[in-house]
């Protein structure tokens, strides 16, 4: 039975069937219309949040192989559900390199957004191991020397966490590198 909603994330409105809502893309939905009280929470486990505050925003890659991890490590942080996600490939060099300049700006119109609409405090950038958008870039396959990896990581990740104190000085920055099975170090 299709069911007209719109989604607090995108404000689209619609009607939409129950296969679509499977995909659970959207974790906030309300039913507008179908019953008296026209409100309805719609996915099972969803919750919705006011908009307000939160307390971080996390830069990281968009690799396949870490999504999940990221979201472990960020609830072993205490920080599940109270984040801000940007994701470019490469994380702190998609935001540094001249080879994509679109994604620099993009990078810092969402930092704008997530400090004005919903007050972070705190900026994350997680790298991680076997970045193949480093490879890409950079043009070179840093997995075969961990040493020399994380020496280049810690260079683009510190570059970035300075530009981000010199633009934004009240806010936190956090810098990590993260390995293929989920480790995090955290760079200084
Ligand atoms: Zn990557």
């Amino acid at each position: 039975m299709p069911t007209r909603l719109t989604h607090v994330c995108c404000g689209t409105q619609g009607v939409h069937t129950e296969r679509w809502l499977d995909r659970r893309h959207f974790l906030q939905t309300f039913a507008l219309g179908g019953s008296a009280a026209g409100l309805a929470v719609l996915l099972p486990g969803a919750r919705a949040h006011a908009a307000g505050q939160t307390e971080a925003v996390l830069l990281s890659c968009m690799d396949y192989r870490l999504v999940e991890a990221t979201g472990h490590y960020m609830a072993s942080r205490g920080l599940k559900e109270k984040y801000d996600h940007l994701i470019l490939a490469g994380a702190a060099l998609g935001a540094l390199t001249d080879k994509f300049p679109s994604w620099n700006q993009t990078f810092w119109d969402h930092l704008g957004v997530a400090i004005d609409l919903h007050k972070i405090h705190t900026v994350m950038v997680l790298d991680h191991r076997d970045c193949g958008a480093y490879k890409v870039i950079l043009g070179e396959d840093l997995a075969k020397d961990p040493a020399k990896e994380t020496a280049i990581h810690t260079t683009q990740l510190q570059r970035l966490g300075k530009m981000i104190k010199e633009k934004h000085p009240a806010l936190d920055v956090e810098l990590f590198l993260m390995a293929l099975d989920g480790k995090v170090e955290r760079i200084a």
